[in-house]
């Protein structure tokens, strides 16, 4: 059935508008973010749909397609939590933002569909909150800025769903452009589209399938070791405020002074940040040799070093290496599973695919996905005639 369809037998009348925000992957630039580094992330062609039509009883019906469920609140209380329907906590955050920022939406009735993978390390969840934060504004007028959205966004996440995530997923699927990749700083969030070669090459995404517990507890320390290097690093370099500061030759100079564990976690992220102002020149130069040393680069530090790989993602890059056209490779997303990239020759990707379908599940006993997509455009809203 169509969207809309669903739509008016939900809730018996039409949509006024819809909204779509893309997932995402990140080409390199990994575990940067939240050490006020760089990212180089692109949007997918994986896309969250909201539909809308405003309502003037103060009430917000949301209706979730995937899920087949409903979660309704009112504009005049306190957004409370709906601890039964968690899918629409990233929803509730969004209208919560607005709110915060002065903004009280009208009622509304909402229908959410999406396909980007769930948990794959997509993040589909920064495509919901980008989705319906262009659909409020645009159903409400109100006056704030595609930036501010990808902020408002970003609280949603942090304060009303309480996962601690840096700016670059919900920057991205705000801000994506077809055919661009995003060279974002994170500390003063200052941009450049960069033209993805498109015609000379493509982005593989491989699903591994796997997922581990204790993400979140993993990903805690990691910050918290990185806070404890800047820290050490301060007595010898005052004006640091993040490893975003540290330049590679500098953290040679004094990385003897940091407990083995922290140096480790730390080199991974000084380099990488490097990595990523390299990776923009090659990328600008299609010097496809330059691209696919720091991909693996990447890869191994975030292996090695930074020990948020397993045993699936190092397959997965593996694998993909074996195969004529592979540029590079490399684990992307916080690691523990989810999502391997390859950037490979164009007219290549479905031999890889071929490949990793064959010998992923023959050495793992797991069925991947892959996806193939081009860089595509962020959140936006198509008013629906009436
Ligand atoms: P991801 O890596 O995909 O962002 P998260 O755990 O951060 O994984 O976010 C996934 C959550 O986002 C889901 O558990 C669900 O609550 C919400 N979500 C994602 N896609 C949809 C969808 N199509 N419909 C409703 N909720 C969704
Ligand atoms: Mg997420």
């Amino acid at each position: 059935m169509k969207l809309i369809e669903t739509f008016q037998n939900t809730f018996n009348r039409d949509p006024i508008l819809k909204a779509k925000a893309p997932g995402r992957v990140n080409l390199i630039g990994e575990h940067t973010d939240y050490n006020d580094g760089f990212v180089m992330p692109i949007a997918i062609q994986y896309v969250v749909t909201v539909l809308a039509a405003p309502r003037d009883d103060g009430h917000v019906n949301l209706y979730s397609v995937d899920f087949d469920a409903h979660s309704t609140f009112n504009m005049d209380n306190e957004i409370p939590h709906d601890e039964t329907q968690t899918w629409s906590n990233y929803e509730r955050g969004v209208f919560a933002g607005f709110l915060k920022r002065g903004m009280k939406s009208i009622g509304a009735d909402l229908l959410i569909q999406g396909n980007v993978p769930i948990g794959a390390g997509l993040s589909s969840s920064a495509a919901i909150e980008m989705a319906t934060s262009v659909a409020l504004r645009t159903l409400n007028n109100f006056d704030i800025s595609q930036v501010e959205l990808v902020k408002l966004s970003q609280e949603a996440e942090n304060q009303f769903v309480g996962m601690n995530c840096g700016i670059m997923d919900q920057f991205i699927s705000g801000m994506g452009q077809a055919g661009k990749s995003l060279f974002l700083d994170c500390r003063s969030l200052e941009f450049e589209l960069v033209p993805f070669p498109s015609d000379d090459f493509s982005v593989v995404i491989m699903n591994t399938k796997v997922k581990r517990e204790l993400t979140g507890t993993e990903y805690n320390e990691r910050r918290s070791q990185c806070e404890e290097g800047v820290r050490i690093l301060q007595k010898n370099l005052p004006d640091i405020r993040a490893l975003r500061d540290v330049s590679v030759q500098q953290f040679n100079q004094y990385k003897d002074e940091l407990p083995e564990l922290v140096c480790n976690r730390c080199t991974h992220v000084v380099r990488e940040n490097d990595r990523v102002e390299q990776f923009v020149r090659a990328l600008k130069a299609k010097n496809s040799a330059r691209m696919g040393e720091l991909l693996l680069a990447s890869h191994s530090d975030l292996r090695d070093l930074y020990e948020v790989s397993c045993k699936e993602l190092d397959l997965m890059v593996e694998i993909a290496m074996g195969v004529e056209g592979v540029i590079g490779a490399r684990m992307t997303g916080a690691g523990f599973g989810g999502c391997a990239i390859a950037v490979v020759q164009k007219g290549r990707e479905k031999a890889l695919e071929d490949v990793i379908m064959v010998q992923y599940p023959a050495k793992t006993g797991i069925q991947p996905e892959v996806y193939i997509s081009a860089p595509s455009d962020g959140a936006g809203v198509k008013m629906l005639n009436q």
